[in-house]
């Protein structure tokens, strides 16, 4: 998978690529909540880190 460039919103400066997780749904309920009914298991996920402001952003791995 290729490494999106992003900004953070609120810096305005690229986020960092943290690297791809897989977080186990259950326990991230506050965020995946949504995706319950469809996906079961660990969600693979691509983060991105502000160095800044250290705000995270998601992307679901795609296969
Ligand atoms: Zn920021």
């Amino acid at each position: 998978m290729k490494v999106r460039k992003i900004n953070c919103p609120y810096c305005n400066i690229a986020m960092k690529y943290v690297g791809t997780k897989r977080i186990q749904l259950g326990k991230s309920n506050m965020i995946f909540e949504h995706l319950d009914n469809w996906l079961s298991g660990a969600l693979p996920v691509s983060i991105y880190e502000c160095p800044k402001c250290l705000k995270l952003e998601f992307f679901r791995y795609r296969k």
